[in-house]
């Protein structure tokens, strides 16, 4: 079967391979710093649900970091000047604190030629007028994604994983972001501990109703991690893990639920191996690719 995948939307709207920059704003989240909660959503780990970008740099140095990091990835053939990159705040919650200083993060970020983009991940309720305006006027120069962690329509399920706010918080924003203009990107997470697999494909098909304005959709694998509740949870009571193919073939369900133009942003997520439990088969990013592009290519 066929999905566009973000590098092939990236490809085709650039012209060439653009890469992802991780880097880090500084925000806490207010489901751990205790606005909402002390405990977070069970699965985060103590990186904040990303724990791949620099603390505690400033942001040339990350993004100089970060660049290197990738373009030691990138072939020769493409000369440093063509180069693209997008600016991916991933870990915590990236527009939660001092909206002054975080719009001066985002304009300088903004401000590197070779950056095209910026991804921000975020929650659905540390929104606020200012930064959607500002987000919104910014888009208009550079594109703006706005990545907002859903994992689940079922709230009794959103209760256990601890994510601190109601399906109509996300409606909320959702609208008001695209109604702004902005791109959403909506993350959901399949295998959380209590949910059928009906119930995961309810969620792909509630978010297939957002359609014409669903810019983008990231699958995620629940990756049980050390130090987390919910590794805890998993101990005490151990709740079922999917299998490689098991999880290839739900996902082909979900790309076929989604409408054909919704970008796939991410089809299962690589947790961080040092802290990984289970699967463990998810810690073989090359196997995992490899099966997934068989199952999804045969179906
Ligand atoms: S909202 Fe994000 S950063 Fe905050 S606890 Fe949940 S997963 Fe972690």
């Amino acid at each position: 079967m066929e999905y566009i995948s973000l590098s092939d939307y990236l490809k085709e709207k650039y012209n060439t391979k653009v890469y992802k920059l991780s880097l880090t704003s500084g925000c806490t989240c207010p489901n751990r710093d205790g606005t909402i909660s002390t405990g977070g959503c069970i699965f985060c780990s103590e990186g904040g649900s990303g724990d791949f970008a620099a603390k505690g740099l400033s942001i040339e140095k990350q993004i100089a970091d970060a660049k290197s990091l990738v373009d030691s990835k990138i072939s020769s053939k493409i000369p440093p000047e063509e180069r693209k990159y997008i600016a991916y705040f991933q870990s915590f919650t990236n527009t939660y604190g001092d909206q002054e200083r975080l719009i001066k993060l985002f304009d300088e970020v903004l401000s590197f030629k070779e950056i095209v983009g910026l991804s921000i991940g975020t929650r659905p309720d540390c929104l606020t007028d200012e930064m959607v305006n500002y987000l919104s006027l910014a888009n208009k120069n550079k594109e703006i994604w706005v990545e907002l962690g859903l994992q689940t329509i079922h709230e009794n399920t959103a209760r256990l994983i601890n994510r601190g706010y109601e399906l109509n918080v996300f409606e909320d924003a959702y609208k008001r972001l695209t109604d702004a203009g902005l791109k959403v990107v909506v993350h959901i997470i399949l295998g959380l501990p209590g949910e059928t697999e009906d119930d995961m494909l309810a969620t792909v098909k509630y978010l297939a109703t957002f359609n014409p304005t669903l810019f983008g959709v990231k699958l995620q694998l629940l990756h049980v991690l050390k130090g987390t509740k919910l590794s805890e949870m998993y101990e005490e009571n151990p709740f079922h893990i999917f299998e490689l193919e098991e999880y290839c073939n739900l996902v082909v369900k979900c790309l076929k639920l989604l409408p054909r133009e919704t970008i796939i942003h991410r089809l299962t997520g690589d947790g961080p191996k040092k802290l990984l439990i289970a699967p463990m088969w998810s810690g073989n990013k090359k196997l995992v690719l490899n099966t997934m592009r068989k199952i999804v290519a045969k179906s």
